[in-house]
């Protein structure tokens, strides 16, 4: 069996951040990685996560401007009658990542510290001093490999309890228009004219990437996802009715789930294992986005081994976020807000580059108040005081 400090479970987007961190480490006295970590990868096949772009933005530069698909310094906002607010967004950037180019920038750039091997994980066994992760090969040959530390970031099997649970679940299509069609120096963000569910929202989601080329999403906030032909149909009435785009080619599509839940994420699933990423709470609760959470959980875990404390992943949002995420989510699926209506105004009246750092867990309270009086403020009010009570009752 190999022994390592560290086994990091999974090498998407957390167990790479997690990885490249760890390999970058100071270590302080006490602290360090200095016995090694091993990158465990199920090896193609169906446990493999396919390929996916990442979108997130941050203030001017950052450690994956090198391998970026795209990036933006504008952003446009269009309402459910058409209203418009573009706006630029300095000092933040809004950045489109592929999720190949990020796995090979991290692989190529990791030391001979990190093991990179492919298994697939069967299970992981918690212990005193070490935890023992077994799994096959691609050959189907056993892999057994012990750490002090494990950081799992395979799905979870199932959701955490929750009161309110939705999914943002999209299907995107990469097109190439036969005239110019976009502007490369601005992306559209929500753009709520697809027709809205009777609970939730809807929107498209523009991303140039050259005159001709962008990829193009339709996207929901409700609980259950379409089936093909639902979003095909969709993508069909954004693509024609709404944008004019004419005649184009689908070139690639992505689709995806991704859960957004007041469920109360645990990251210590053992005493030598913990869980990270999606799996780890780091997706935000009311937008989906989770790519920048998850660059400050490993961040956080990284610090904690490097001055050699216990490292418990923090979930990478504020209490009072996640609560008022809560409260939004509940007015959604309540059917008590009109969801279009909400985010239009919200952008509106707020302005894009100040809803966005609120959105990243960048904002201070008196602000986060000032924009609450700019929502719906009867229905919101009455949902806080249904998340409140329902706070003190048992799930
Ligand atoms: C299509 C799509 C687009 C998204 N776009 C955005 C976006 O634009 N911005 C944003 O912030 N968030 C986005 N998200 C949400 C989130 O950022 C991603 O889901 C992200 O990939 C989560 O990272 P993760 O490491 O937690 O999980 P994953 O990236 O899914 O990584 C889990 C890893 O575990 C591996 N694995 C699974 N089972 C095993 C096993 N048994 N043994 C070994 N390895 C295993 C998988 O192969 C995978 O590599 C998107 C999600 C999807 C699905």
């Amino acid at each position: 069996m190999r022994e390592f400090d560290v086994a990091v479970v999974g090498a998407g987007a957390a167990g790479l951040s997690l990885t490249r961190c760890l390999d970058r480490m100071k270590p302080r006295r006490g602290g360090g990685v200095d016995g090694g970590v091993a990158l465990i990868e199920a090896p193609p096949g169906p446990l493999r996560a396919p390929a996916r772009t990442w979108c997130f933005w941050e203030t001017g530069g950052g450690p994956w401007d090198g391998v970026l698909a795209a990036r933006w310094d504008r952003l446009e906002v269009v309402g459910p009658g058409g209203d418009r607010v573009a706006s630029p967004i300095a000092p933040l950037s809004y950045k489109m990542l592929r999720s190949t180019d990020f796995e090979a920038h991290v692989r190529a750039g990791l030391s001979d510290r990190v093991a990179q091997v492919g298994a697939a994980v069967e299970e992981i066994e918690d212990g005193p001093g070490r935890a023992v992760v077994r799994g096959r090969d691609a050959s189907g040959e056993p892999v057994e490999i012990a750490a002090r530390w494990v950081f799992d970031s395979r799905p979870l099997p199932a959701l955490p309890p929750a009161r309110t649970t939705l999914l943002q679940h999209f299907r995107g299509w990469f097109v190439r228009t036969a005239a110019d069609a976009f502007d490369p120096g601005r992306a559209l963000l929500m753009d709520l004219r697809p027709p809205q569910p009777p609970n939730g929202v809807a929107f498209g989601y523009v991303l140039p990437l050259s005159p001709r080329e962008a990829l193009v999403e339709y996207t929901e906030f409700t609980r259950a996802v379409l089936d093909d032909a639902g979003y095909d149909a969709a993508l069909r009435d954004y693509t024609g009715r709404v944008l004019g785009l004419g005649a184009f080619e689908v070139t690639a599509a992505e689709q995806g789930a991704i859960p957004m839940t007041d469920g109360a994420f645990r990251t210590r699933a053992g005493r030598r294992v913990f869980r990270i990423g999606a799996a780890g709470g780091a997706t935000r609760p009311s937008t989906g986005y989770t790519f920048s959470g998850i660059q400050r959980q490993a961040a956080a875990v990284a610090g904690a081994l490097a001055r050699g404390r216990t490292p418990v992943p923090p979930v990478p949002h504020r209490r009072r976020h996640l609560a008022m995420d809560a409260v939004l989510l509940r007015a959604l699926d309540s059917g008590r807000i009109d969801g279009a209506g909400f985010f239009a105004g919200l952008f509106r009246r707020n302005g894009i580059p100040r809803v966005l750092a609120f959105l990243d867990g960048g904002s201070r309270l008196p602000g986060e108040l000032a924009m609450g009086f700019t929502t719906p403020v009867a229905p919101m009010a009455l949902t806080t005081a249904e998340c409140a009570w329902r706070a003190l009752r048992p799930m």
